[in-house]
């Protein structure tokens, strides 16, 4: 189904410590934007949103100048540091209510800005969802790379749906983004979460380059957040796995003990002490990392139950961008 109506635009750009990359990247958005107006492909009051997750930098001191001199910038800063997940649902939520289309690029532009031009191009024929893939990925490092094709191999066997090599460079329409806020859980794998709202979907392939300016925001650490995230809030068959390790290692048990059992009858003597020490270090771990991941379970389940907010907005400049106040008569 094509449409005709000029769609007006959000451009979502999470940003975290993003001061040395803002002053490229901010004007490369903008001009992309003018020349989509230009071209009338989208509404002249499509905005670029910034949403500061709790930089310690200028980040938000550069989005509030970049929004004097030029009304087509707007802002979203948290209170804190939430992480991008939370930048980018912020970002999609306070936008959701004006935005017909919202499209979400990182503020380094390794992705390929440009490709927001076939992105609309794809929504004009009617799709929901335009995913920006990566055609190969020779600007991460043989770490990187080979940690991600592990995670997508995983996740893969989990049964979870994720596009590779696609981060969170994508187009949405209004109607999904409608259906990814109504997913409550407040530590939301956005990428796991999208492929399945079930609206239609392509993808663009383009190649990403290295960051402009700026180190990468994702250390070692938040690689593994994000990791399990995306594990354990889409499947409990890491805890199926326990189980049936357990039940192996029970059986195997079993066995030995059989055998030490007719070891006895025949009056053979069984001294066995590094048999023992082995079985004990292994049970012993074996047992921790099974109490951990039914524990991460629980303390999952803990956080949902308690309902904080995923994040908390210090400053927002978008929406009054939409809703001026009212004057006071
Ligand atoms: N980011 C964020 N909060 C964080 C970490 C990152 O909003 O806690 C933003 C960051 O500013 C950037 C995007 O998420 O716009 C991707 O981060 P980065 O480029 O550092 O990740 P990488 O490309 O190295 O995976
Ligand atoms: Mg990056």
């Amino acid at each position: 189904m094509k449409s005709s109506v000029i769609p007006r635009l959000t451009i979502v750009v999470p940003c975290y410590n993003e001061e040395p990359v803002l002053p490229t990247s901010a004007p490369i958005l903008r001009r992309i934007l003018q020349r989509l107006m230009d071209h009338q492909q989208v509404t002249p009051d499509s905005k670029i949103l910034f949403v500061d997750d709790g930089s310690q930098d200028r980040t938000w001191a550069l989005i509030t100048e970049l929004r004097q001199q030029d009304t087509c910038y707007t802002g979203l800063k948290f209170s804190r540091n939430y992480g991008q997940e939370a930048a980018l649902m912020a970002g999609m939520q306070i936008a959701q209510p004006y935005a017909d289309l919202i499209v979400t690029i990182d503020a380094d532009l390794q992705d390929d800005p440009q490709l927001i031009f076939g992105m609309l191009e794809q929504a004009r024929e009617g799709f929901d969802i335009v995913y920006g893939v990566r055609n190969d990925r020779s600007t991460d490092t043989w770490f990187k790379r080979t940690t991600a094709q592990g995670f997508y191999w995983f996740m893969g066997k989990l049964g979870v749906d994720l596009i590779p090599n696609h981060s969170d460079f994508r187009l949405m329409s209004q109607r999904a983004v409608t259906a990814l806020m109504s997913c409550q859980e407040s530590h939301p794998f956005i990428r796991g979460i999208i492929p399945q709202l079930g609206f239609p979907a392509t993808k663009l392939y383009y190649k990403r380059q290295p960051r402009k300016a700026g180190v990468s925001k994702y250390p070692l650490r938040k690689m593994i957040r994000f990791a399990l995230d995306g594990i354990l809030s889409f499947s409990i068959a890491p805890i199926r796995a326990v189980l049936y390790a357990g039940l192996l290692i029970c059986g195997g048990a079993l066995l030995v003990l059989l055998w030490i059992l007719i070891q006895h009858i025949r009056g053979a003597v069984v001294t066995g002490w590094s048999s023992i020490m082995a079985s004990l270090w292994f049970l012993g771990g074996f047992q921790l990392v099974a109490t951990s991941i039914i524990g991460e379970y629980v303390g999952r389940t803990f956080t949902e139950v308690k309902h904080r907010p995923r994040f908390i907005i210090q400053s927002d400049t978008y929406s009054s961008a939409f809703t001026p106040a009212q004057p006071v008569v």
